[in-house]
């Protein structure tokens, strides 16, 4: 059994980055990884512009103004943003200005309204500003050429706004990774289906998508595989010619049923990790397939018990889909530390993880356990999890109050 810092370190070096790289257009790129380094077209900003709705002045005319002795400036414009000034601003003179609009020619500093009083054709200004005060000069946050972003950076909401800023209408992406799902037992069926005694709903099929969506992989379900060795077999290399890599859930325990392990190595698959020391989740087969075209297909066999398949994920599975996928950094889960409301039980032997939740709160983070049974089999106290609290191996209990480790699952 392998601990299980381990066992992570070991499914990342087996997992290889991505070297195809696609186009999608700006509006379809939410969810993908940059593959390549983005520089910028342009200066940002593009010219120097206000920061403030107000008046654009040269500083030397107006730096011993205060409100005992104002001084006056004729106005030579008014300059609404989107426009470009037409007239300089030349010594004892101002321009209207907004937020937002170019600053004209000759003039250096904005004073704003606030500070001003206009008599028709006039402004006194009242107060008298810093130099080059809010003018925001081009290329200050940015200039044509510099890095604007990185290659292996998600793709979210901020990141969008940046890429239409830039005018980045086609971005380099790498291909989402396809991830199929099987679930392997003769006693399920799919939600719609009446019981029959002794069956179960095949519920790890739908957090397993779920999961993979939430790790930026496209999943592939695959269904229900019965306990047979030739239909695990068909299943397994039907799901290789689909997919990158291969989650299944179930069958990979010791029982007389649980073939997994076996029909891989039949299909030459090597076996890297068949067991590691974490409860839930012990029996955990990871092996990978020969190597077509420069990456070796991925399979991850996860225990069937709904609590373990999904520990297993979290903890091992989804660090390897975001290292595949091309995510520059952050694999590996988040870890807090945050003081336990409830006293934590395990049985010394395995790192134990215990589903409940984080709350973050001003004085810190702590960690409210889900009631009710936490034995593996146990899915209903399992929704509402966004955090494991980790007992570590030598450790029979974690006393209420104390700063216990959590891994932050969503
Ligand atoms: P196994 O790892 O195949 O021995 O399965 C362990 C336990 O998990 C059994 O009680 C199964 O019925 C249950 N189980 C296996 N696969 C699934 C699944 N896809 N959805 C829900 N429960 C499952
Ligand atoms: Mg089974």
């Amino acid at each position: 059994m392998l601990p299980a810092a381990e066992a992570e370190a070991k499914i990342l070096d087996l997992v290889s980055l991505p070297t195809e790289v696609e186009q999608v257009p700006l509006d379809a790129a939410l969810g993908h990884i940059l593959a390549h380094p983005i520089p910028s077209p342009l200066d940002f900003p593009h010219w120097d512009n206000s920061a403030m709705d107000g008046y654009a002045v040269r500083y030397d005319d107006v730096q011993g103004a205060s409100a005992e002795a104002p001084v006056a400036l004729t106005l030579t414009e008014a300059i609404p943003a989107g426009r470009s000034p037409t007239l300089p601003v030349g010594p004892g003179q101002a321009a209207r200005i907004l937020t937002g609009s170019m600053v004209p020619a000759g003039a250096d500093t904005i004073v704003m309204q606030e500070v001003t009083q206009r008599q028709g054709d006039r402004v006194l200004v009242l107060e008298a500003p810093a130099p080059a005060q809010f003018v925001r000069h081009r290329g200050s946050y940015c200039r044509a050429g510099d890095p604007l972003m990185a290659r292996g950076l998600a793709i979210g909401g901020p990141e969008l706004a940046v890429l239409a800023a830039a005018q980045c209408i086609q971005v380099p992406v790498f291909p989402q990774l396809r991830v199929a799902i099987l679930s392997t037992g003769d006693e399920l069926v799919t939600p719609e289906m009446p019981l029959q005694p002794g069956q179960i709903v095949d519920s790890n099929q739908y957090a397993l998508a779920a999961l993979v969506r939430q790790a930026g992989a496209i999943p592939v379900s695959l269904g229900i595989v019965p306990d047979q060795p030739q239909a695990l077999r068909a299943a397994i290399e039907s799901a290789l010619a689909q997919a990158e890599v291969i989650v299944s859930s179930g069958g990979v325990s010791v029982g007389d049923y649980d073939y997994v392990d076996e029909i891989l190595a039949e299909l030459g698959a090597t076996l890297h990790i068949c067991s590691v020391a974490v409860k839930p989740g012990k029996p955990l087969t990871v092996a990978t397939f020969p190597a077509e075209n420069g990456s070796a297909p991925l399979y991850f066999g996860l225990p069937g018990n709904p609590v373990s398949a999904l520990v297993t994920f979290w903890r091992f599975v989804a660090p390897a889909l975001r290292k595949r996928s091309g995510l520059g950094a952050g694999w590996g889960p988040v870890f807090v530390p945050a003081i336990t409301r409830h006293a934590l039980n395990a049985g010394g032997q395995r790192e134990t993880y215990l589903w409940g939740r984080l709350e973050m709160a001003a004085d810190g983070c702590s960690f409210e356990l889900a009631g009710g049974g936490h034995i593996s089999g146990n899915l209903i106290n399992l929704a509402g999890t966004n955090a494991l609290a980790i007992v570590p191996v030598g450790t029979q209990m974690i006393p209420a109050g104390e700063t216990v480790r959590v891994m932050v699952v969503n």
